[in-house]
């Protein structure tokens, strides 16, 4: 009973955007996380290969 999500529940990324802070940069992808302390997550966007 306890264990049930809430549908009310607004959810970082889903219900919201990520507060994006863009922690590195490259041609490689970027690395950012997100300022909200109670998402915390971290993500790694590789960069779309460009082949030449
Ligand atoms: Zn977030």
């Amino acid at each position: 009973m306890s264990d049930e999500p809430s549908a009310d529940e607004e959810v970082c990324g889903d219900s919201y955007d990520h507060d994006v802070v863009v922690d590195h940069e490259d041609a490689d992808g970027i690395q950012w996380h997100c300022a909200r302390s109670e998402c915390g997550v971290e993500v790694w966007d590789p960069a779309p290969i460009t082949e030449q």
